[in-house]
C-alpha cells in the first residue's frame, strides 16, 4: 500500500500537534501502525491523500447513517454559509431542531443544543445533580462519556470501585464521586444503591456500550436501571450519543422499551457537523439557565450550519423508516458473514451485533462486559486490521470500537468487506 503522502504529512503534523492528530486514536498507534490522512470521501468510499479508496466502517465514529456527503442533506448548505455562519442570538431553526428531537425521543421534553457529546455528558450530570442535590454519580466500566473530568475515570478492581483517575491532570478529589460497577452486573447496581443510593444524583449509561466493540446492555439490567434510579429518587441517563437515532428513530426508548429521565446526543444529530443536546423531562431541564439556576451556555451552540444539516438529516430519518429496516438488513448479512467466516477458519470468535453496530470479538462469547472484553486477542486484531486496510476496508482503529454501517454501504460493499475479512483472518492466524 503506497502510503508516501500520508507518511510526510504525518511527520509534519507532528511539529505542531500532538502526536500529529487532534483525537488520539486517529493516530493508528493502538494498532501499531502510522495514519493515513484523508482527502475526501463520498457515500461508503473515503479516500486517502496517496489515492487509496477504502470502503469506511468509521463514518466519522457513527454519525453518517446516510453515508458520507448525501445529496439531499448537504444540498444548500452553501446558502445557510451565505447568510451568515455564526450569530450568537436565536434562530427558528434551532427551535424545528429541537422540537425534532423532543418528538422523536418519548422520555423528554425540552433539549438545549451544545457542541460535543462531551459537552452533553458533561452538562446532564451538572443539572442532574442540581435537580437532586446530590453529588455522587454512577457509571458503568467500559462506558466512556467524553473526556469530562468527572467522567474521565476507570474503575480499580472488583465489583464496585471508587473511580480512579484515567489521566494525570484530572484531581482525585473531582472524581471522588463517581462510582463505578461492572457493566451488564445487576447485583453490583443493587448493592451500590443499598449501601449509597440516597446519595446518587444520577446513572449515566451506554444503553449498548459502544466504546468497548458492541456491548448490549440487558434487557433486565436497564430495566433495573430504571427501577432503582425511581425507587431511590436518582436521575437515570441515556447517553444516545453512539445509539441515538441510530437503533432506531426513537433510540434506546424505541429500542428497549426504557424511558430515562434525560438523554444525551451528540455528532449524530448533526449530520457529520460538531454538535450535541442534552435533554430531560421538563421538571430536569428548568433548572437550566436562564430558566433556573443552572449554569451552562456556549458561544456555537445551536449553530446554523450544524442545525441545517442536523435537521435534513433527522427529517430523512424520520421520514424514511424503510432506512432503518435496510441498515438493520446489511447489518445481518455483515454479521453472518463475519460468523460464518469465523466458523470456517475455526476460530472461537464472537460477533456481537445491535441495530446496525457490528463488532467481531477475537475471543470467545458471551462477552458481556469489559472483563470478556479485556480477553480479546489485541495483537490479532492488530495484524486483522493492516491486511484490511491493505484489501481497502477501514475500520476503526481498535478492536474496542463498532463497525459503522451507512445506509450508503451496498450489498456488493458487504460481501467485499466479508471475503477481505476471511483473508485478512486467515493471514491473521497463519491459517
Ligand atoms: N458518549 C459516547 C457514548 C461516545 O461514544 C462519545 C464519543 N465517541 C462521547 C460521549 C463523547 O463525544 P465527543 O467525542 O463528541 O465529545
Amino acid at each position: 500500500m503506497n502510503n508516501k503522502k500520508s507518511l510526510e504529512i504525518y511527520n509534519e503534523a507532528t511539529k505542531y500537534i500532538p502526536g500529529g492528530v487532534n483525537s488520539p486514536v486517529r493516530a493508528f498507534k493502538s494498532v501499531g501502525l502510522d495514519p493515513v490522512f484523508i482527502d475526501r470521501a463520498e457515500g461508503s468510499r473515503i479516500y486517502d491523500v496517496d489515492g487509496n479508496e477504502y470502503i469506511d466502517y468509521i463514518c466519522s465514529w457513527g454519525p453518517l447513517m446516510l453515508g458520507h456527503s448525501p445529496k439531499e442533506i448537504v444540498e444548500g448548505i452553501e446558502e445557510v454559509v451565505k447568510r451568515g455562519t455564526s450569530y450568537g442570538v436565536p434562530t427558528a431553526i434551532e427551535v424545528e431542531m429541537a422540537k425534532l428531537i423532543v418528538e422523536a425521543y418519548p422520555a423528554i421534553d425540552q433539549v438545549r443544543m451544545v457542541n460535543s457529546g462531551t459537552e452533553a455528558t458533561m452538562s446532564a450530570l451538572r443539572v442532574a445533580r442540581a435537580y437532586t442535590n446530590r453529588n455522587k454519580i454512577l457509571k458503568f466500566e467500559g462506558c466512556y462519556h467524553g473526556h469530562s473530568d468527572a467522567l474521565l475515570v476507570k474503575s480499580g478492581s472488583g465489583l464496585i470501585t471508587y473511580g480512579v483517575p484515567t489521566s494525570p491532570g484530572v484531581p482525585n478529589d473531582v472524581v471522588k464521586d463517581t462510582l463505578v460497577c461492572r457493566y451488564n452486573d445487576l447485583d453490583a447496581v443493587r448493592t451500590i444503591f443499598k449501601e449509597q443510593g440516597h446519595e446518587i444524583a444520577a446513572i449515566i449509561v451506554e444503553t449498548v456500550a459502544g466504546n468497548m466493540g458492541v456491548v448490549p446492555g440487558t434487557q433486565e439490567f436497564l430495566q433495573l436501571l430504571r427501577d432503582i434510579t425511581k425507587e431511590y429518587g436518582s436521575v437515570l441517563i441515556f447517553d444516545e450519543v453512539i445509539t441515538g437515532f441510530r437503533l432506531n428513530y426513537s433510540s434506546s426508548v424505541g429500542y428497549f422499551g426504557i424511558k430515562p429521565d434525560m438523554a444525551c446526543f451528540g455528532k449524530i444529530i448533526g449530520a457529520g457537523l460538531p454538535v450535541g443536546a442534552y435533554g430531560g423531562t421538563k421538571e430536569i431541564m428548568s433548572m437550566v439557565s436562564p430558566v433556573g439556576p443552572v449554569y451552562q451556555a456556549g458561544t456555537l451552540s445551536g449553530n446554523p450550519l450544524a442545525m441545517h444539516m442536523g435537521k435534513k438529516n433527522l427529517e430523512i430519518l424520520r421520514d424514511r423508516p424503510e432506512i432503518y429496516e435496510e441498515l438493520e438488513r446489511k447489518a445481518i448479512r455483515l454479521e453472518e458473514g463475519l460468523k460464518a467466516n469465523v466458523e470456517k477458519l475455526g476460530l472461537d470468535y464472537t460477533v456481537n451485533r445491535a441495530g446496525s453496530l457490528v463488532c467481531l470479538f477475537f475471543t470467545n462469547g458471551p462477552i458481556n462486559n469489559y472483563d470478556d472484553v479485556t480477553r480479546c486477542d489485541v495483537p490479532k486484531f492488530n495484524k486483522y486490521f493492516e491486511e484490511l486496510l491493505s484489501r481497502g476496508v477501514l475500520l476503526a482503529p481498535t478492536q474496542f470500537e463498532a463497525m459503522f454501517l451507512s445506509n450508503a454501504h451496498t450489498d456488493e460493499d458487504i460481501d467485499y468487506t466479508i471475503n477481505a475479512s476471511y483473508e485478512a483472518l486467515k493471514i491473521a492466524h497463519n491459517l
